[in-house]
């Protein structure tokens, strides 16, 4: 049997979040709002209609292009891409399909086994995104809401070659286009949705198989998913000596399997022709400088800045999966040092795990306060558990970390002559004179019992280290 390798490219969708639609003023957000009604006669299609182009999308656009570290065309156009199909009123799709807005690119992915993957960006070009069916038994709705809203479709080189690879790409790519301010990439409401491209060969093969695309998948797991139930079908195709057919298909997340929507035998030809509505983007350098002025920074910064604390890659994700987070501990890494920077991005990355719970902490993120906690600990006068508990509470709350850890009387006592007395009371109570004894013959282990006994007895406030201190210098 032959030994197959996969290659895999994608397409990924990225809804920008300009205020106004790509050519239309009406509102870009749909979100929450009844059928029709952020519609403009742009957005309709109706005759005499003439779209302006919303420059918003082009600045976003070169946002997203440095992103990607691609270059920015100095021309380019729209097309006109027609098909018929009821939430496309127009009769044509606005598409970028000969000069592209975003040229060649290439994004590297961090991998789970500390590796990465570099894809290439083939390019990437703006789009008007169409209107939503919904069918019933016998009819159909159409909301054309979404009608209009810009897009930019990015196009991969067949770079990866595992499912985890496409999977550590879209999730890459992802936080670029949230991080850069180009998307809310709120994937439930399809922000982004990606179409993987999969194909198998025998492994030295010079030729790429022939290959399926899944479409219109929307989390990352479902493009690991889908990659890894594509590689299994077309192998079994193979060995059984059939061949793979050029086509789309769909991916249904409850079974984990595709099936075939349309070959590439019915391809349509969409008569693609310029817009002549809408004149050509022309972009100097200086103004598309002028465009990348304010990028904010990006997730690769972040792990660089990150790369001396000895933080677990898993830690490093959790934080990255919110740039709130992210800014946060890289202000605390700058104001307070690398220490605490660690301290506190263990506390975010294991404490707080929804969404909801971010998008109500987000607005309470005062550095100060976790930096008062870290340096409490530092300073024992809170044991690591304790500091866990106060830390949940300054998430939600407006108390100092100190004013939480007093109300909840957890502050350790560090005050030597509190901790001796309690220290002698142990080491004369009859309970410990084994110990004490094995500890004079040499069993250095029984000092974890003596301290044990001296934190039950202070309720767990005395500072455990000046109370093994006391101990020694006792025994
Ligand atoms: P089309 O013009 O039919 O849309 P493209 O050449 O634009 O095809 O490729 C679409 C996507 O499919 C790209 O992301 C590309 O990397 C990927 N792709 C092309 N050929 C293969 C292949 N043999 N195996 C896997 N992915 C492929
Ligand atoms: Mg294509």
């Amino acid at each position: 049997m032959a030994e197959y390798e996969m290659t895999i490219g994608i397409e990924s969708h990225v809804q920008l979040a300009t205020v106004t639609k790509l050519f239309s003023p009406a509102d870009n957000d749909a979100r929450n709002k009844g059928p029709n009604s952020v519609v403009d006669p742009i957005d309709f299609g109706l005759p005499g209609m003439l779209p302006v182009l919303n420059m918003r999308a082009i600045e976003l656009a070169a946002i997203a292009g440095r992103a990607m570290n691609a270059k920015i065309a100095s021309i380019s156009r729209f097309d006109r891409k027609h098909y018929f199909y009821p939430d496309l009123p127009s009769g044509y799709q606005i598409t970028q399909m000969y000069h592209p807005t975003i040229l060649a690119g290439a994004v590297d992915a961090p991998l789970d086994d500390g590796g990465s993957v570099h894809v290439r960006i083939h390019h990437a070009h703006l789009e008007t995104d169409a209107g939503k069916l919904t069918h019933y038994s016998d009819y159909s709705l159409v909301d054309l809401n979404r009608a209009g809203t810009p897009l930019i479709e990015i196009v991969t080189e067949p770079d990866m070659h595992s499912p985890q690879e496409a999977k550590a790409f879209a999730a890459e790519l992802h936080k670029l286009m949230v991080y850069a301010g180009v998307t809310y990439g709120d994937l439930y409401h399809g922000n982004m949705r990606f179409d993987v491209n999969v194909s198998v060969a025998p492994v030295g093969s010079t030729e790429l198989g022939t290959r399926a695309e899944v479409k219109n998948l929307n989390s990352f797991r479902s493009v690991e998913r889908a990659a890894e139930y594509e590689f299994k079908r077309q192998v079994a195709l193979l060995e059984k000596g059939e061949r793979i057919v050029q086509e789309t298909r769909g991916w249904d997340d409850s079974t984990g399997r595709t099936s075939s929507q349309r070959s590439k035998e019915d391809a349509q030809d969409y008569r693609y022709m310029p817009d002549a509505d809408i004149p050509p983007i022309v972009l100097s350098e200086d103004e598309v400088e002028k465009l990348q002025a304010n990028m904010p920074l990006l997730p690769p910064y972040y792990r660089e800045k990150w790369a001396g604390l000895g933080l677990d890659k898993s830690v490093v994700d959790s934080i990255l999966a919110h740039q709130s987070y992210a800014v946060l501990i890289a202000s605390i890494q700058d104001n307070a040092g690398d220490d605490v920077a660690k301290r506190v991005a263990h506390w975010f990355a294991s404490g707080v795990s929804t969404d909801e719970e971010t998008a109500e902490v987000a607005s309470n993120f005062v550095p100060e306060g976790y930096v008062e906690l870290a340096q409490m600990v530092e300073a024992n006068e809170l044991s690591s558990t304790a500091a866990k508990e106060v830390f949940n509470e300054l998430l939600t709350g407006d108390k100092t970390p100190r004013e939480i850890a007093e109300a909840k009387n957890l502050l350790q006592v560090s005050d030597e002559g509190a901790i001796a007395s309690i220290v002698d009371e142990v080491l004369a109570d009859p309970a410990s004179a084994k110990a004490v004894a094995d500890f004079a013959a040499g069993n250095e282990k029984v000092i974890g019992f003596l301290v044990g006994q001296i934190m039950k007895k202070s309720q767990g406030k005395a500072n455990p280290a000046l109370a093994q201190k006391l101990i020694r210098e006792r025994l």
